[in-house]
């Protein structure tokens, strides 16, 4: 069989059967479950109700987790609120039968002109309309005059 190149990492590899995508680094085969598994969570509700009841249970031996781990993770936290504003937003405009529209989901070139806030900080880039990863970005001012 020839080599094709994992879904992954892009690494080339010769696969066993013509359904294997990933290769065996325990990376990709982690990549692979989690894509596995977020098609069963959307496609089968006995194994989302299974899901839950179990994450229930293990938050019930595990009180706190999510609070402990919030406080060790300020990035993530960051990054989870920017991302649930985006998600808040698709699902508001989904769910509404008319389209809002101000909605600035597509870039304005004269947005910057009326904001008064400053644009220095930490930031996350979320792309809505390319698919792509969210990338953080530092943006510091030059100079001050
Ligand atoms: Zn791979």
């Amino acid at each position: 069989m020839e080599p094709i190149p994992c879904v992954n990492c892009g690494t080339f590899f010769t696969s066993r059967n013509c359904k294997q995508n990933y290769c065996s680094e325990p990376g990709c085969q982690r990549a692979r479950k989690a894509v596995w598994q977020r098609y069963k969570l959307k496609s089968d509700d006995d194994y989302r109700t299974q899901q839950h009841l179990s994450h229930q249970k293990w938050l019930q031996r595990n009180p706190g987790y999510y609070r402990s781990y919030r406080r060790r993770n300020p990035d993530k936290v960051q990054r989870n609120r920017a991302l649930q504003i985006i998600r808040n937003r698709r699902n508001r405009q989904r769910f509404s039968s008319k389209k809002l529209p101000n909605d600035p989901l597509i870039a304005k070139m004269d947005a910057r002109k009326s904001c008064p806030f400053n644009m220095v900080g930490q930031f996350y880039l979320v792309p809505l309309i390319a698919k792509m990863d969210v990338s953080r970005v530092n943006i510091y001012t030059i100079s001050d005059r």
